[in-house]
């Protein structure tokens, strides 16, 4: 493979501010590699980021969802990872230490000194720290999994949203086959959640939306929700607590972003001794009409999860490598590497209309 000396890359230099740069390639050790990018995929905090609301640091490379081939590796790292030039690979967005408590207690991902890649600045040597870009550095505490050759670029990118299924709607709340689950927010991480528990054997899959939303409930029922409704022109408890005779929910996902009602509406439609996953954040904002008292009285189990582990992303990737699901039809846009503001905004409903829900930055060479 040759390999250019500069890389082409969209750099984040403040708020609401992206540009284009040429940014140095470097040397890899024997414990590093340099990835090249085929796919990066377009998450929600990527508006976040560009927005400024993450307070991450600038001028930086965004994008933490990237999928490509391993174009230079060192031997050492070669040994470890399991891998070598030429194979794809998607990578791992946390970075961790490998030495702290949480990553020795098996928690890698809330490690106390944990990198994120597209959050580390380009002033940080060597700067390709993120997918919105031809190349990317691989750091030494990289984790990386091999994905089918066989697969597009647009499908293998989704090992992300996918493995957040995975993790969030299954892995967290122990979901078992039979149980019934209520999924909050039909968005890639909803329609994900549908795709998971339909492969563990879920019994009933309820999705909420907002009117506006109807497209994406449509899908969510491609994939397999028993029931979707519309939380503009129904009453989501109520028919939550119709549709299972009354109990509730087994467990409760909520991936809706911003809003804080869902986080209310969570524990009336859990079951007593539920469990209540919450992965979408709501910009730290108070949760209003919240009533603690029904945790208490209903032994609900509520987890908070950010980011997805190895396990919740090798069954994506199985599954993705499975073909059985046609998960082609919740990608919607592809853009190349200088169309990256609009890639962000199509997502974030701020080009009319359009809106994207899974899509994906696919850089030219
Ligand atoms: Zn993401
Ligand atoms: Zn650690």
């Amino acid at each position: 493979m040759s390999i250019p000396r500069t890389a082409f890359a969209m750099v984040q230099t403040g708020n609401r501010t992206l540009v284009p740069k040429d940014l140095a390639i470097p040397d890899i050790d024997a414990d590093s590699a340099l990835l090249k990018l085929e796919a990066c995929g377009i998450c929600g905090s990527d508006y976040e980021q560009f927005e400024g609301l993450l307070r991450t640091p600038t001028p930086v490379v965004p994008g933490h969802e990237p999928l490509g081939t391993i174009a230079r590796i060192g031997d050492r790292a070669a040994a470890r990872w399991g891998v070598d030039v030429g194979d794809r690979v998607a990578v791992e967005t946390m970075i961790s230490c490998r030495h702290c408590a949480h990553c020795l207690g098996g928690s890698y991902h809330l490690c106390d000194t944990r990198k994120i890649y597209s959050y580390i600045p380009t002033t940080e040597a060597p700067g390709l720290w993120g997918g919105y870009a031809q190349y990317m550095y691989l750091h030494p505490n990289s984790v990386v999994h091999r994905v089918s050759a066989a697969l597009s670029p647009q499908i293998a990118v989704m090992f992300n949203p996918l493995g957040a299924g995975f993790r969030w709607a299954v892995e967290m709340p122990d979901t078992q086959p039979g149980d019934t689950v209520v999924i909050l927010g039909p968005g890639q991480r909803g329609l994900a959640s549908v795709i998971a528990c339909r492969e563990v054997g879920a019994g009933t899959i309820i999705v909420t939306g907002l009117a506006a939303d109807a497209k994406k409930l449509e899908l969510a029922r491609a994939f397999g929700a028993d029931h979707t409704i519309d939380v503009d022109n129904e009453d989501a408890v109520r028919r939550v607590k119709e549709l299972t005779n009354g109990r509730g929910a087994d467990v409760v996902v909520d991936v809706s972003a911003y809003a804080t009602q869902p986080v209310v509406d969570a524990l009336s439609m859990v079951r007593t001794g539920g469990r209540v996953v919450l992965a979408g954040v709501k910009g730290f904002r108070p949760v209003e009409g919240l009533v603690s008292d029904l945790i208490v009285m209903k032994e609900i189990r509520i987890m908070g999860a950010i980011g997805v582990t190895s396990t919740g992303y090798r069954s994506a990737i199985r599954l993705l490598e499975s073909g059985r699901v046609p998960v082609e039809r919740m990608h919607t846009h592809d853009f190349s590497l200088s169309d990256a503001e609009l890639a962000i905004r199509t997502l974030a409903r701020e080009i009319p209309d359009d809106e994207s829900i899974h899509s994906c930055l696919v850089p030219e060479f």
